[in-house]
């Protein structure tokens, strides 16, 4: 962030830091949003007489709830869970479930506010929302796993509905526990209601390329931004941080279009193979064994395992945060910059700083933000609704190739609009003035509700 907020939108801004104190991820989400939208307001004087930023920052609705459950060794556990329905102008409220011990509602509101825009960005009639728990699932056993999934969907399921509200995965939900979320809905509701959440498995109304839907869309994202400077990733040196559902992905798609990821992490260290990530090896270790990314070197002559540090001093072409947010921060995007990376992309939510971002900015680095880059998971998910409403099931080609589609068109739409708005080249001011739009205009045209 370039140091001050925007004058015309700074009362809004005081006002969001009043009302959410503490909430320090939700207010850097918001900061970056507001400091886009100063031009807009500059044309649209009827957002601001009728105080549309300002009902975009509040959420429709916070639910907070306790989930008592038992351990395998009989004792009883108590954890918060949290789903925010932050905004339906679009449709159904839609965003993911991060079962994570960061978990707190500033979090969860960071993640729901930014899923607004991405929702939009997409084009799919979904509004955004985003929910989880502070429970940590590591190290715990499917039995435990299961008996939290069914304490937690036991308070939710009366908030949820194909029409309502939609969730899916994130951070530490997968199929696994969609499966037993969706197994509770279903046995208190006695609805077999597919639509009420996406990222089910592939023989009870999954989708195909749901699962590799925002690692490739990622990818797709970042070639889409290089043709513009005419560049592909043939030859191209790639880190991605992280090695769950998106960062596996990402690395898959990256392969295929002709780059090479050669690092990758966990949040005990990273792992670097100038020989380029093996993935059969490295889905074997996280996906079959649940394993750390240490175990990857341990398996592969042509890797080192580093505890601790900073992936991001691995020299690359292009960097792809793909863990968490403020992963990234302004040193380690000096570093990044000074060893000659050109691109990076945001598989995860905000894990660039905003000191981060100002170094690439000032760099000529190409940076495309999180909710544009990393929204092919909710729109291949929007797919999966699709699918079941009609009762369908399309192939993994197809899927893959709107998924592409979608993909180019977010770029391109974020690239104009930059430009339309006289930034060219700054993704991170297209993505969200985009996403405001077409929100704003909903929200307009629905009154004041
Ligand atoms: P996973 O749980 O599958 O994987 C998360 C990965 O990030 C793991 O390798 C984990 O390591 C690492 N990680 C998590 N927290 C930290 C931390 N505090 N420090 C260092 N490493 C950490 O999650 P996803 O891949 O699904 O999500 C990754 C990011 O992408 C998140 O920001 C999420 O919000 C975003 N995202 C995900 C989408 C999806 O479809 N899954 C859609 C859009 C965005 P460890 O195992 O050691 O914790």
């Amino acid at each position: 962030m370039n140091g001050e907020v925007p004058a015309s939108v700074q009362a809004i801004y005081d006002e969001v830091l009043h009302r959410n104190a503490g909430e320090t991820e939700f207010h850097q989400a918001v900061r970056e949003v507001l400091e886009s939208l100063a031009v807009v307001l500059d044309r649209h004087s009827e957002y601001t007489e009728m105080k549309t930023v300002q009902r975009i920052c509040e959420p429709e609705r916070q639910i907070i709830f306790r989930v008592p459950w038992q351990d395998d060794r009989g004792e009883v556990q108590i954890n918060r869970g949290f789903r925010v329905e932050f905004n339906s102008a679009l449709g159904p409220y839609k965003g993911g479930l991060r079962f994570h011990p960061s978990v707190n509602l500033g979090i969860v509101k960071f993640l729901g506010f930014e899923q607004i825009f991405k929702n939009a960005l997409t084009g799919m009639p979904i509004g955004g929302g985003k929910g989880g728990s502070d429970f940590d699932p590591k190290g715990r056993s499917d039995a435990e796993i299961m008996r939290f999934c069914q304490s937690f969907m036991t308070e939710l399921y009366r908030h949820l509905g194909e029409y309502t509200d939609v969730p899916a995965g994130d951070i530490g939900v997968g199929a696994r526990e969609i499966g037993y979320l969706f197994g509770q809905y279903k046995r208190i509701t006695n609805r077999y209601e597919s639509g009420v959440l996406t990222g089910k498995g592939l023989g009870w109304g999954g989708a195909l390329v749901r699962t590799e839907a925002t690692g490739y869309g990622a990818a797709f994202f970042a070639e889409a931004m290089m043709k513009v400077r005419g560049e592909s990733f043939d030859g191209k040196r790639v880190v991605v941080s992280g090695s769950g559902n998106v960062a596996v992905y990402g690395i898959e798609k990256v392969h295929q279009l002709g780059g090479t990821a050669v690092a990758c992490s966990d949040s005990s260290g990273y792992v670097v193979d100038d020989k380029g990530i093996d993935l059969e090896l490295l889905k074997q270790i996280k996906e079959v064994e649940r394993g750390r990314i240490a175990d990857y070197a341990q398996r592969r002559e042509s890797a080192d395992f580093v505890a601790g540090g900073s992936i991001w001093d691995v020299p690359c072409d292009v960097a792809m945060p793909s863990a968490t947010q403020n992963e990234l921060d302004g040193d380690a995007a000096a570093v990044l910059a000074g060893n000659g990376c050109r691109y990076v992309v945001e598989g995860a939510n905000m894990p660039a700083t905003p000191e981060a971002v100002d170094v690439f900015r000032e760099a000529g680095v190409g940076f495309a933000p999180g909710k544009a880059a990393n929204a092919g998971g909710v729109a291949t998910s929007a797919l999966e609704m699709q699918q079941n409403a009609s009762r369908d099931r399309w192939t993994f080609e197809h899927s893959e190739a709107r998924l592409a589609e979608i993909m180019r068109d977010i770029h391109a739409r974020c690239h104009e609009t930059a430009e339309e708005y006289g930034s060219p080249g700054d993704l991170v001011l297209g993505a969200n003035v985009a996403g405001f739009l077409q929100v704003a205009e909903a929200v307009h045209a629905h009154g004041l509700i």
